[in-house]
């Protein structure tokens, strides 16, 4: 045991008070309540469950933008797997030899006119 003190505020009727750091820590893990000098009941059990659905729901929307940016990443992936697919060789092929008869037919033009 600690000698350490938590000085902490009801939430019903604001009273600060001291409560020792062990007692506090432990009354939070097991979740069994503490009375203010006033005779309010403070139940951490509560206040630990609310923090831990925002958790769970913010953990959720998380994972469910990730599931979108994942979606749109497979889906661009699918695209250009698409486009390379219709880039086929033979319309490389076509397309580059197109380039060079105009290349060859025009150096030789050139050549003729002089
Ligand atoms: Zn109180």
């Amino acid at each position: 045991m600690s000698d350490n003190w938590e000085v902490i505020p009801c939430a019903n009727c604001g009273v600060r008070f001291g409560i020792s750091s062990d007692l506090l820590r432990f009354r939070m893990k097991d979740g069994c309540t503490i009375y203010c000098p006033n005779g309010h009941t403070l139940n951490f059990k509560g206040e630990a469950d609310k923090v831990l659905n925002e958790l769970k729901k913010e953990i959720k929307k998380l994972t469910k933008n990730l599931e979108t940016v994942e979606a749109s990443r497979d889906s661009w992936e699918a695209e250009a797997q698409r486009l390379l697919q219709n880039f086929t060789d033979e319309e490389f092929l076509r397309t580059t030899t197109k380039e060079i008869t105009k290349t060859v037919k025009s150096v030789w033009g050139h050549l003729q006119n002089e």
